[in-house]
C-alpha cells in the first residue's frame, strides 16, 4: 500500500522537493530590522482619509484587471519614459515569475551575480530553468570579465541585476551593467527595488531618445518605499516584451484593496518621500556608528540596509545574531548562505530609536 509520502515523492518534481520554503521568522514582540521594511506609520489624519477611501471599495466585484489609472500614476511616480509600457505585479516577485514563465524552456538559463536576491534562483527552479550564479568580485562589485565569459558560454535567456544589490547594498559599476546589457543575447532585468534610497537608475536608459537597448527592462516596487504590505511591483520596458509577459499574468493579480490604497498613497507621495529621506539620513548616522565600532566591518550602502562582517576573535556572526535576538532585536543572519557571506549580518535602517537599540545591543553582543 502506498503512503501519501510515496505519492508525493513520485509526483512532485525532485527539484521542488529539494527546496526549503521561503522562511520568514516569526518576529513576535521584537525590534524588527530584518526585512528592509520602512519603520514609519502614516499621520493619523491620513489613516482616516485612507479608511474613508476603502469604505467605498466594492469587495463583491472583481478588481479592474488592467488598472490603467494606477499604471499611469505609478509610471509617473517612478519616472517611466513616456514611450515605455508598464506591467504591474503582485510584488516584484510576481514580475520575476512572469518573466521566467514567458521565457522558460528546458535547458534555458537565468544568470545573476552571487550573492544577490535569492528569488532569481528560486524562480528559475520553479519554472524549470537552469540557474547560473556568477560570483561577485572581492569588493562585491560585478566581476565583469567573469560575467561576460558566463554570458558568452551560457547564452542566458535572462540576466537579473539588482541595482543596488541585495544583500550587499552597493550599486554595481554603471558601465559594467551597460557592458552586460550590450553583451547579453537575451533580456536584462535591472531590479531597482531600492531605488528610493539609491539616487541612481537605469530607467532613463529605456528612453528611446537616449536609447539603444532592445533587451532592457527595469523593475521597481513600492515595498521598500513603505508599502510592503500592499504587494505591488512595476516592470517598465518596450511594449514588445511587456505584451508577451502580460499574457502569463493571472487576470486579477492586483487586488482592489491594493489598487485603491496605492492610488491613495501615491497621492500623498510627500509623506513617503519624507520618510525615505529620513531613512537615508539615518543610514549615514548608523554607518558612522558602525564604522567607529571595533570588531565589525560595515559595507557602504545605497539601500535601506547595511551589510556588515564580524571580524573579532572568538565572536561569530551567528553568535552576534543570537545575542541580538535575545536582546529583542531581529536582524538577518547571512552566515548560513556561506561563501563570502560567511561572517555577515544585514541590518535594516529603522527609526532613530530602533537604530539606537540595535547599536547598544550590538555593543553588548561583541563583548
Ligand atoms: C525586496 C526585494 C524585491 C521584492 O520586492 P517585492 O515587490 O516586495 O516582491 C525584489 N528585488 C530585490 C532585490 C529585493 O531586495
Amino acid at each position: 500500500m502506498s503512503t501519501t509520502n510515496d505519492k508525493v515523492t513520485r509526483w512532485v518534481r525532485p527539484e521542488i522537493r529539494a527546496l526549503s520554503a521561503y522562511h520568514v521568522p516569526d518576529s513576535g514582540d521584537v525590534i524588527k530590522l530584518d526585512a528592509m521594511e520602512n519603520p514609519y506609520n502614516w499621520p493619523e489624519a491620513m489613516v482616516d482619509e485612507w479608511l474613508a477611501v476603502l469604505r467605498d471599495v466594492e469587495l463583491n466585484r472583481y478588481p479592474d484587471p488592467s488598472p490603467d489609472g494606477l499604471k499611469e500614476i505609478l509610471g509617473q511616480a517612478m519616472g517611466v519614459p513616456a514611450d515605455m509600457e508598464v506591467l504591474l505585479g503582485n510584488g516584484s516577485d510576481e514580475l520575476i515569475q512572469m518573466i521566467a514563465m514567458a521565457l522558460a524552456q528546458p535547458g534555458r538559463k537565468i544568470l545573476a551575480p552571487e550573492p544577490s536576491f535569492v528569488m532569481y534562483k528560486m524562480i528559475a527552479t520553479f519554472t524549470g530553468m537552469d540557474y547560473i550564479g556568477v560570483p561577485l568580485a572581492g569588493d562585491f562589485d560585478l566581476d565583469l570579465p567573469a560575467m561576460l565569459a558566463a554570458i558568452e558560454e551560457h547564452q542566458p535567456a535572462s540576466v537579473f541585476l539588482a541595482y543596488p544589490n541585495n544583500p550587499t547594498g552597493n550599486l554595481f559599476d554603471r558601465n559594467a551593467v551597460k557592458a552586460i546589457i550590450d553583451a547579453s543575447p537575451g533580456l536584462v532585468v535591472v531590479d531597482e527595488a531600492y531605488h528610493a534610497f539609491a539616487g541612481d537608475s537605469f530607467m532613463p536608459e529605456l528612453d528611446v531618445g537616449s536609447g539603444k537597448y532592445e533587451n532592457l527592462v527595469v523593475m521597481r516596487t513600492v515595498s521598500k518605499m513603505g508599502l510592503a504590505g500592499l504587494r505591488l511591483g512595476l516592470l517598465a520596458g518596450p511594449s514588445a516584451w511587456l505584451t508577451e509577459f502580460d499574457k502569463v499574468r493571472l487576470p486579477y493579480n492586483i487586488n482592489v484593496l491594493t489598487q485603491k490604497s496605492a492610488e491613495f498613497a501615491l497621492a500623498h507621495r510627500g509623506v513617503l518621500d519624507q520618510q525615505t529621506q529620513q531613512i537615508c539620513e539615518d543610514r549615514e548616522k548608523l554607518m558612522v556608528a558602525l564604522e567607529a565600532m571595533g570588531g565589525i566591518k560595515p559595507l557602504p550602502s545605497r539601500a535601506n540596509f547595511i551589510l556588515f562582517g564580524v571580524n573579532k576573535a572568538g565572536v561569530t556572526a551567528t553568535g552576534v545574531f543570537e545575542s541580538l535576538k535575545a536582546q529583542g532585536v531581529l536582524i538577518k543572519n547571512l552566515s548560513p548562505a556561506g561563501g563570502v557571506l560567511q561572517d555577515c549580518l544585514r541590518v535594516t535602517v529603522g527609526s532613530p530609536e530602533q537604530n539606537e537599540a540595535f547599536l547598544s545591543a550590538l555593543i553588548n553582543s561583541l563583548d
